[in-house]
């Protein structure tokens, strides 16, 4: 079952409407869920689309899919929620240049024997982590390098 098939099955089983609003802004967010897109950049996306939507309409829609754990919002200090499609099996970091605040991703999860020490240490169970690195990304660094 593809993502937008399976959110439409989460939508409809929860009772809601799977409107043409709600339906192109999920697809917007599948389609750009690695440019980790904000309600302001979709909102832009729909309202050259004729349909009618504000973005009133984008943000209740998003809170909609972050309720039903279709999507899930960040905030990566630039003032602005961001959001993503919650992957199970595609777990993921984020590296945050703030020099430029573009967002990188790590594909890899290292934290497996870090939270291993932490449950024994502190007896917590834990059930998960949220992780952003800040930093300045290649490309602002070579700007900064080649400034001098
Ligand atoms: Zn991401
Ligand atoms: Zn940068
Ligand atoms: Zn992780």
């Amino acid at each position: 079952m593809s993502i937008t098939e399976k959110a439409k099955e989460i939508l409809a089983n929860s009772g809601y409407k799977v409107t043409n609003q709600r339906k192109r802004i999920l697809e917007i967010i599948l389609d750009n869920t690695h440019r980790h897109m904000s309600a302001e950049e979709i909102y832009e996306i729909v309202k050259d689309e004729n349909l009618d939507v504000g973005l009133a309409t984008v943000y209740r829609a998003l809170e909609l899919f972050e309720e039903l754990n279709i999507i899930h919002k960040m905030n990566f200090g630039d003032g602005r929620s961001r959001y993503e499609l919650k992957e199970e099996d595609h777990h993921h970091h984020h590296l945050v240049c703030t020099s430029c605040n573009e967002v990188f991703e790590v594909d890899e999860d290292l934290l497996d024997q870090l939270e291993e020490k932490v449950e024994k240490k502190y007896k917590f169970r834990i059930t998960g982590h949220h992780l952003k690195f800040l930093g300045i990304c290649e490309n602002c660094h070579e700007q900064q390098r080649l400034g001098d």
